[in-house]
């Protein structure tokens, strides 16, 4: 990697807006350099993006990364500011005339809706708020999921349609070992929902859940896994494709297919895994709930954009009063900066901001992870996304090209916080957080038990 300046040179200032996976590789990738300093903002208390909000609260060990982005938050270089927005507590300008460079990082907020009937009927729900809630995220803790119906649909084939499913059929049992809302464990322990559906527009061999996570479901402790040898054989297309690719591919396929081969055992619930049906309208009753889910059965077929879904005419009715839409996040536009509203991404050129309007690159902004690339790949993919993005800035650093604060004092900056912002929460103050919740998990067996509120947060943090 290039070096940012000469170590003889002034000091470096970047801020990086959120404070998930992208935004602490980026800030790894930066304190490499020397004389850089970081200031994280996240508009949270608390930091670490979907590891804290999206990861699935029964795989902890995936939440390990957090252990490297701590390391990285005790270089003396970099200073973490929580629950301050950008746009509201901070502006563009603020932020300009106090830093170099301002690397966005803020992931994909929101979801993508699937453009069918009856989306809006009580207990059609978004994957990611669903997520969200059991995970504990304050936004969506007053979410209300009617988990008295007896069978739940999840549209999508991706590992977030996993992870929906599979919480779906856990016993209280295993709800209760895990860092889940203190809430969503109590709701989902008396979750009646016996069928989950989870349904996919294409086949197996062009399913976007990976291979590991399709394999747990065939170990549910408490679900069997349905699924149907027709709707999983290979048309030719898709034989060709698996033969062409990745050994991964053809395990992922493989196990998928031994499903078909198991007897249920008579588990207290049925996951159903279903190819080629396409959702084409969620009906309602006279309540305005869902009741039930139109689906149109599906053919592949090959041309210049790949294998794709066609319905073949043949429609069928699901009888389900939930549905989940599990069919990708999206970003949303950040104040005062341009966006791709198709892709819901920042326009950029390798991580480097730009305005579609003139052409021209934003001088000194730049971004990474999600709202960069668009709402793909496992938390390392960050780790390079992060590191090209910083490559460019070190690119422009030489050239000159970043921005010239009026203001670089970092006394400065976090004066202007804390005018802003009065509770500003620090990396010592989130690590207080953090010990207490550890401290209340522990007599339960559970990793953590999370604050759900912002109020709760900032009242437990100790004040001197
Ligand atoms: P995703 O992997 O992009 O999957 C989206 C799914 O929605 C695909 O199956 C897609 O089918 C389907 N879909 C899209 N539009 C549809 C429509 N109109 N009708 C029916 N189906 C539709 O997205 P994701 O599941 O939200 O995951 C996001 C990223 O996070 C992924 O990279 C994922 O691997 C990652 N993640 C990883 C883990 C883990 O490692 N354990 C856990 C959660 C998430 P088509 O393929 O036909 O478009």
């Amino acid at each position: 990697m290039p070096r940012l300046r000469e170590p003889a040179a002034r000091v470096t200032r970047v801020a990086i807006i959120g404070s998930g996976p992208a935004a602490f590789y980026a800030a790894e990738a930066l304190l490499k350099q020397p004389d850089v300093q970081v200031d994280m903002l996240e508009r949270l208390p608390t930091p670490y993006g979907l590891v804290r909000g999206g990861v699935a609260p029964d795989h902890q060990k995936i939440k390990s990364v957090i252990a490297i982005y701590e390391k990285i938050a005790a270089n003396p270089a970099f200073r973490y500011f929580g629950n301050v927005e950008y746009g509201r507590d901070v502006k563009r300008a603020d932020l300009e005339s106090h830093f170099h460079a301002i690397l966005y990082a803020t992931g994909a907020q929101t979801d993508r809706r699937l453009g069918i009937p009856g989306e809006d009927l009580i207990g059609s729900h978004s994957a990611t708020e669903f997520v969200a809630w059991y995970n504990g995220h304050p936004d969506f803790r007053d979410r209300v999921f009617d988990l008295s119906t007896r069978s739940a649909a999840v549209i999508g084939m991706g590992n977030v349609a996993v992870d929906v499913a599979r919480i779906l059929c856990l016993p209280p049992r295993q709800l209760a070992e895990t860092d889940m809302a203190d809430e969503a464990i109590e709701a989902l322990s008396k979750s009646q929902v016996r069928e989950v559906y989870m349904l996919g527009r294409r086949g197996v061999v062009q399913a976007a859940f990976t291979t590991v996570e399709v394999k747990e479901l065939g170990e549910l402790e408490d679900a069997d896994v349905i699924v149907d040898a027709d709707e999983c054989a290979l048309d030719p297309a898709s034989a060709q494709e698996l033969a062409a690719g990745r050994p991964t591919l053809k395990t992922k396929v493989d196990i998928v297919q031994g499903f078909t081969q198991k007897t249920p055992a008579g588990k207290q619930r049925r996951l159903h895994i279903r190819f080629c049906v396409s959702p084409l309208e969620i009906l309602g009753d006279d309540r305005g709930r869902v009741r039930g889910l139109k689906i149109a059965r599906n053919r592949l077929v090959k041309d210049d954009t790949g294998i794709r879904a066609e319905p073949t005419g043949e429609v069928v009715e699901l009888e389900v009063g939930l549905v989940f839409r599990s069919v990708g996040y999206k970003g949303v536009p950040l104040p005062e900066l341009p966006f791709d509203e198709r892709r819901g991404t920042l326009p950029h050129e390798k991580g480097r901001v730009f305005d579609p309007a003139t052409g021209s690159p934003l001088r000194g902004h730049y971004v990474s992870g999600w709202i960069k690339r668009g709402p793909s790949g496992v938390i390392g993919n960050n780790k390079a996304d992060s590191v090209e993005t910083v490559n460019t800035l070190v690119e422009d650093a030489k050239a000159g090209l970043l921005g010239s604060p009026s203001s670089p004092d970092p006394a400065a900056f976090e004066a202007l916080l804390r005018e802003r912002q009065p509770r500003l929460v620090t990396f010592a103050d989130w690590r207080a957080l953090d010990r207490l919740e550890v401290e209340a998990g522990a007599p339960q067996g559970r990793p953590r038990v999370k604050f759900t509120t912002i109020e709760g947060m900032l009242d437990a943090i100790p004040r001197d």
